[in-house]
């Protein structure tokens, strides 16, 4: 199905809503796209929607998903993840390739892209697998998974690191010729075997193998100098410690090009969390100490960190709900990140919402290539089916609005993820999200999903 097969044709008059929290406007949807903005607008036929109190930002772009189709519909599927993605203000999200089977061929990255599309809900952008089946020892069909229907142009696999260097080189070396991404999981194998939880006071006093820091920035570092080396981009998953921020912080005044993301819980939760011994707290890689979280706030405040990005990562209860050292690693985080990054960053005064609209769409739609500023050879023109561009007329129609003003106790019951393992249960958040827009049809409204 093509960008304009789905486009609604039901126009849309919002009022009275503040984009990206500036001025208050009307705004116009209209086949798929943003007609007109300014106040007092007029649109005869059209359903209105009151957006009085509500905040727009540009559809939301996740960097970082995992869908679990194909292999284990048990955990998610593509529909109910991107289900999930639309109820958080998501218009477009990268479903990461451990799959079974692992998304390393131009066939499994079109059957992912397809099952986005079907679903309706929100785009599905595949990430490929950098090597065979992720198991770090030959590259993986990185040219035809480009050259594929889906148009893959970021590899990554994520879950595992890219831990040889030689292949790591040959893997950005490759991408290069076609301005692809390597978007590395770092964390160095050796130093992290049996590791449990952040190496520090917490992993000691509850008996956890440490997870030391050094393990993620040493591989960092690493592939902040290959990159350098062979000119080529790389994308840091899920940063997680202090020094972390420090080496990006390093490389990007190189003027490398390199680009970072942060998850919502390592914006707020802290390795403490893990003293319940509860396993909804474990993740990859582990919660970390205050001075790690205050140090990623500034880095995502500063832009040294690019954008936000939920590893969502769902589980089955009988992979998750069991004891410590056996359960998987992951958390859920589609329906609460904009939340999060309310309280995290926009509370705290770190971040306006116009640099929310930036962390979390902008920037990723420009990092996943979603945004258009790099079509041109495809022949694409420039579709409904961007994303990250600015509230204004002629972008396409892909919207969140949401409720600054709103407040609620985390209810996993609720959520259409099929998965339940989110860590912000029962916790009291900020805002709501009342409806998104993917080239101007509502699939979410009042809180819920649409049809
Ligand atoms: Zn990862
Ligand atoms: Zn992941």
């Amino acid at each position: 199905m093509t960008a304009s097969q789905q486009t609604a044709s039901q126009t849309w008059l919002i009022r009275n809503v503040r984009p990206a929290g500036g001025p208050a406007t009307d705004l116009i949807l209209s086949e798929g796209r943003i007609t007109e903005t300014g106040s007092g607008l007029t649109a005869p036929g059209a359903q209105v929607l009151d957006g009085t109190g509500l905040i727009a930002l540009p559809g939301l772009v996740d960097l970082h998903t995992h869908l679990r189709e194909p292999g284990r519909e048990d955990a998610e599927t593509v529909l109910t993840g991107t289900q999930a993605a639309a109820l958080g203000g998501y218009t477009a999200v990268h479903a990461m390739a451990n799959t079974e089977p692992v998304a390393d061929t131009a066939g499994v990255v079109e059957q992912i892209w397809r099952l986005g599309r079907q679903a309706g809900y929100c785009d599905v952008q595949p990430v490929g697998a950098v090597t065979v089946g992720l198991e770090g020892s030959r590259l993986a069909e990185l040219g035809a998974m480009a050259d594929s229907a889906a148009r893959v142009r970021i590899f990554s696999d994520d879950g595992r690191c890219v831990s040889d260097a030689v292949l790591m080189r040959r893997a950005l070396e490759y991408v290069k010729a076609f301005g692809g991404v390597i978007a590395q999981h770092a964390q160095e194998p050796r130093l992290t075997e049996g590791a449990q939880l952040n190496e520090g006071e917490m992993s000691g006093l509850l008996g956890l193998a440490g997870w030391p820091a050094v393990a993620e920035e040493a591989i960092i570092a690493r592939d902040c100098l290959l990159t350098a080396h062979v000119g080529s981009a790389l994308h840091v998953c899920h940063v997680s410690t202090a020094g972390s921020v420090e080496i990006i912080r390093w490389a990007k005044s190189k003027g490398w090009r390199v680009t970072a993301e942060v998850t919502p819980h390592h914006l707020l939760l802290t390795d403490e969390l893990a003293a319940s011994y509860d396993p909804v707290y474990k993740v990859n890689p582990p919660l970390r100490t205050a001075a790690d979280v205050a140090a990623l706030r500034a880095g995502l405040a500063d832009g040294t960190i690019d954008c936000v990005a939920t590893d969502h990562a769902p589980h089955a209860v009988e992979d998750k709900e069991t004891e410590w050292h056996v359960a998987a690693f992951g958390m859920t985080g589609l329906e609460t990140a904009l939340r999060v990054v309310h309280a995290a960053m926009v509370e705290t005064g770190l971040l306006d919402w116009a640099q929310v609209a930036d962390r979390m769409s902008v920037r990723p739609a420009a990092i996943g290539q979603l945004d258009g500023t790099a079509i041109g050879a495809a022949g694409q023109s420039l579709s409904a089916a961007l994303h990250g561009r600015p509230l204004t007329a002629g972008s396409p129609a892909n919207l969140v609005l949401y409720d600054p003003a709103a407040r609620s106790v985390v209810d996993p019951a609720q959520h259409a993820s099929r998965s339940r393992n989110t860590p912000f249960a029962g916790m009291d958040l900020p805002g709501q999200v009342i409806a998104t827009f993917l080239r101007g049809e509502p699939v979410v409204l009042d809180g819920k999903l649409a049809r």
